[in-house]
């Protein structure tokens, strides 16, 4: 067996077939996988484990449905609802998968092992220490959260990532209005209590913000009508829009509803530091410095790297970045045998300026130093699929083919009898590279990257090798026996406004917003949920609170 060195995906030489077959079968690869969030486990789901040997590393035993968590900070659904224990979803049959609940503190690719750490705390090598090493490693360690070096962030705030913290939120929430019924408090301080603070105005704190909302006028002043009237929730943004990362219509028609329901926006605003009552805030444009008084502040303004990456990264040196930098086929950059996914990767695109000339050579099929339209036609599915931003620039310009980005000024009469040289294919392509997209640190990424990789791992034996992937342009074989790169396909985005009303973008540049899409967001959440347990107990809750509305108590 021999592995391809510098390729996306390591494959086994077809040469070497027959004489396996009087050999004993070989060992099977180890494949470690780190995490199992939306990537690790999309991963796992898909793998043909019969194949492997699989080994799953994860201080928690459950995958977490993320898109609900901010409805579990306030009980719309239970914790319970929306995780899926590990072992369940591996298939039974197979003895191969193992899971062990521990943490991952060091990556180690010189020797092919990593070091973990046991998360419940047994004695295995004085201190839980063990080593696991592999074939192959899968990263999907996700993210964790980013205060900015912001302080008292940490000490002060809560956060929305994990379960455990959607439970504290939760709590929190509950002991603010009994800490306001206590007898004695001045109004002001009654209004301080109240106040609570979502730092960050993207998808995550708008979403809470919503349901904090419902929470508050749907059930919570039922039970404590003497401070109703003390109640505030604000967003502190500091861009100029919430959910920026949305269509604009989106965007406008939130900050509409939120101002009708009372959440104050405060949007060209910083945090720069946050104390045990206070939260100072400075405005971008006049610099002047705020202090606003809190009960309950939740940060979610943005992702940070773990640090069991950034010390990987500083080893593979990657160290300036704050994602793994992986290649189109999902391999860590300069780096054999480890695949990076999720939110702690994101791929580097390859520029088309840097392969420009290899690009013009397997285009120039008769070696006449020039090309024609019909040569560069030929290849130009390739060099879209190795280069997608030569298709979105295209795209972007309106431009309908090839020979418009060639020679923009031609007319359609020369189209057909134009040659380009070296020199002028070069000056066509040159501004292509600045329409590199990077994909988004989204569930919907994480999970199609898990996907991708498992088809890839499943048909390895298929392949034959080769050094760069699929394409004649840079590798060796033919096409359709290596692999397309990954590429991910937007399947929209839904925001929750509260109020049964919640906004979507969907493929096609098609806005919906208000009530009908709040039906279509519980379908499409309901259908998304992993095992018919969860989903069976998603809608379970969404029904009980329907009927009976949300649990208050602690
Ligand atoms: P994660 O899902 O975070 O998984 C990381 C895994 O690694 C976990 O299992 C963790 O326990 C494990 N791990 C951590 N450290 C270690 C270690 N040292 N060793 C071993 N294992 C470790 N995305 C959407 O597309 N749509 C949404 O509606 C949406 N809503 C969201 C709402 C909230 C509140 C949040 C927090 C996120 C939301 N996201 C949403 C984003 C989405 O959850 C992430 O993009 C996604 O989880 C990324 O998947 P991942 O596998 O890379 O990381
Ligand atoms: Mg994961
Ligand atoms: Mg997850
Ligand atoms: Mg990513
Ligand atoms: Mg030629």
């Amino acid at each position: 067996l021999t592995a391809a060195s510098g390729g996306g995906i390591v494959a086994y030489a077809d040469s070497s077939r027959a004489e396996e077959a009087s050999e004993p079968p070989p060992r099977k690869k180890k494949v470690v996988v780190l995490g199992t969030g939306w990537a690790g486990t999309s991963f796992l789901k898909n793998l043909d484990s019969s194949r492997y040997e699989v080994k799953v590393i994860s201080p928690r035993n459950y995958f977490a449905f993320t898109p609900l968590l901010p409805s579990v900070t306030c009980g719309t659904v239970e914790a319970r609802s929306i995780v899926e224990p590990i072992r369940r979803m591996f298939d039974k049959k197979r003895k191969d998968v193992a899971y062990y609940e521990a943490e991952c503190f060091k990556i180690d690719p010189s020797k092919k092992a990593v070091h973990c750490r046991s998360a419940v705390g047994t004695n295995l090598d004085g201190n839980g220490d063990f080593m696991v090493d592999y074939d192959y490693l899968v990263v999907a360690l996700g993210a964790t959260v980013n205060t900015f070096n912001t302080p008292g962030v940490m000490e002060h705030c809560h956060f929305l990532k994990e379960v455990e913290d959607a439970q504290k939120i939760r709590k929190s929430v509950i002991d603010c209005f009994e800490r306001a019924s206590l007898p004695n408090l001045s109004e002001e301080e009654k209004r301080k209590i109240l106040h609570f603070v979502i730092i960050g105005g993207g998808p995550t704190g708008v979403e809470f913000a919503a349901e904090l909302h419902d929470f508050l006028v749907e059930d919570l002043v039922k039970l404590y009508p003497a401070i109703e009237e003390f109640v505030k929730i604000t967003i502190i943004q500091s861009g100029e829009h919430i959910l920026n990362t949305f269509d604009q219509r989106i965007a406008v028609f939130a900050e509409s509803k939120f101002q009708r329901d009372g959440i104050e926006l405060s949007t060209g605003f910083r945090v720069i530091k946050v104390s045990d009552d206070s939260i100072t805030v400075k405005c971008k444009s006049s610099g002047v410095e705020t202090l606003v008084p809190y009960g309950m502040a939740i940060w979610s303004a943005g992702i940070g790297t773990r640090p069991v990456i950034t010390e990987f990264m500083n080893q593979v040196g990657q160290g300036k970045r704050r994602a793994l930098a992986t290649n189109e086929w999902l391999r860590v950059r300069e780096c054999d045998s480890v695949y990076a996914i999720g939110d702690c990767s994101s791929i580097s695109q390859r520029k088309i300026m840097e392969d420009i000339s290899t690009v013009f050579k397997v285009a120039d099929k008769d070696n006449s130093g020039t090309l024609t339209l019909k040569e560069i036609n030929d290849i130009l599915e390739d060099i879209c699929i190795r280069y997608p931003q030569v298709e979105l620039y295209m795209k972007s310009m309106h431009m309908l083919d090839i020979s418009d980005l060639i020679k923009g000024g031609v007319g359609d009469a020369n189209k057909e009898s134009m040659v380009v040289d070296i020199e002028e294919f070069k000056k066509a392509l040159c501004h292509v590279d600045s329409q590199v997209k990077t994909v988004p640190a989204t569930a919907q990424v994480a999970a199609q990257q898990g996907y991708y990789l498992a088809d890839c791992f499943n048909k390895m034996d298929h392949c034959v090798e080769h050094p760069e992937g699929p394409l004649r342009l840079t590798g060796s074989g033919e096409g359709h026996h290596n692999f397309r790169p990954f590429r991910y396909k937007h399947l929209g985005q839904f925001a929750p406004l509260g109020g049964e009303q919640a906004a979507a973008e969907l493929p096609g540049d098609w806005v919906s917003m208000g009530h009908s899409t709040q039906w279509l967001w519980y379908s499409v959440y309901a259908s998304k949920q992993v095992s018919w347990r969860t989903r069976v107990l998603v809608v379970s809750d969404w029904t009980r609170r329907f009927i009976f509305g949300r649990d208050s108590s602690r």
